[in-house]
């Protein structure tokens, strides 16, 4: 392929350890790719007075495609999260996010293979949170038909066009009539279009119980924003954890491609992240750019890894670095068996 630009957002914590992994894994793929590395997160706050400069959207923007860290986002008090306002200012609408069982990693579960489908940009990520008098606060969840119908058709056109059999919505709606009301009623709108493929829904307290007893009797799970978000590090804990969990924040034209994870400060700096989940990451975003013969060579390569069960980092029961996975991976790629 041409020389392709993409935008690298290293990230706070962990990020630019898991960051600078992934781009060593892409570049033993042999693909032209050049990478536009901006700052955002707590750590831009000192040099450019904001967690999220303009100069990031704006590279984004150009670039069309993202590879991002993690951020962090301070509790209670601070700074919004660039995340949600990422997702809301570039309308990356739809966060995918695969969970599959991966060979040589310790898990109580075999085989499984399921998306979570969730909605990016509404929902109590709003952000809408006031004081109503003292003690008493009010924090908005806002649900519009437009943002649960195309989430909806995303999660149908991805199932169709990944060969899964079955949608379910997840909702709960017996508590919130209104709003997840109007969720699952788009949801049930959006499958009538899909005949092929098969629709039921689930209270998300229920598919919380389901999915820890028999994880693989799911195939693409449809979300809103808050039940996305839990739902989704509920998954990657039944595959190992988030160190092998990741996922794409997708819009109509510009697409970011982040872990399931966070900084992860308690391991920050020590060389124990585990890369996969944003190697994984990287490797949804050679699909998204029509690369995939170099997306399932670095799929195949993670397996072949994880298989030889040496270069497991700390998470995984492991004592190798970040970068010696990152290397073992690359190595792979290379060789005689990626190439
Ligand atoms: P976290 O995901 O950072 O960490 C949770 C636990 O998982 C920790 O024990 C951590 O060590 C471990 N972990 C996470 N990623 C790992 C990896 N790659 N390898 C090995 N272990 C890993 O969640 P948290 O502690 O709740 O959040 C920390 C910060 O990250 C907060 O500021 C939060 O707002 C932010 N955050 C950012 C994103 C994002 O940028 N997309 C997502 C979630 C949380």
């Amino acid at each position: 392929m041409a020389r392709r630009t993409i935008t690298l957002i290293p990230g706070d914590g962990i990020g630019p350890e898991v960051a600078a992994a992934a781009v060593r894994v892409l570049s033993a793929t042999g693909l032209d790719l050049e990478w536009e590395t901006v700052p955002a997160g707590a750590g831009a706050i000192g040099e450019h007075g904001s967690p999220l400069p303009d100069h990031v959207l704006e590279s984004i923007r150009r670039t069309k495609v993202a590879l991002k860290g993690p951020t962090e986002t301070p509790v209670g008090t601070g700074h919004r999260s660039v995340n949600v306002e990422l997702r809301k200012r570039l309308d990356l609408f739809a966060n995918l996010r695969p969970v599959r069982s991966l060979p040589g990693v310790k898990s109580r579960y075999e085989g499984v293979d399921l998306v979570v489908v969730r909605e990016n940009t509404e929902d109590l990520y709003s952000g809408l949170e006031h004081v109503v008098v003292p003690g008493v606060v009010e924090s908005l969840k806002i649900i519009t038909e437009r943002a649960s119908a195309r989430i909806a058709r995303f999660a149908f056109e991805h199932a169709r066009a990944h060969g899964r059999q079955r949608v379910t919505a997840v909702h709960k709606a017996n508590i919130m009539k209104l709003s997840d009301g109007l969720f699952l009623e788009c949801c049930r709108a959006a499958a009538k279009g899909y005949p092929d493929v098969r629709y039921d829904e689930m209270i998300v307290d229920n598919a919380s119980m389901q999915l820890v007893l028999d994880p693989t009797r799911f195939d693409v799970l449809l979300l809103p924003n808050l039940y996305g978000d839990i739902v989704s590090d509920l998954c990657a804990g039944l595959v190992g954890g988030l160190g092998m969990a990741p996922g794409a924040n997708l819009g109509e034209e510009l697409a970011v491609f982040e872990a399931v994870h966070g900084s992860a400060p308690d391991i920050a700096g020590k060389n124990r992240a585990n890369p996969i989940a944003l190697v994984l990451s990287a490797s949804l975003m050679l699909d998204h750019l029509s690369e995939g013969d170099a997306a399932r060579r670095v799929r195949a390569a993670v397996d072949a890894v994880l298989s030889g069960g040496e270069k497991m980092t700390p998470d995984l029961g492991g004592t190798a670095g970040t970068t010696e996975v990152a290397e073992a991976i690359a190595s792979h790629l290379a060789g005689p068996a990626g190439g």
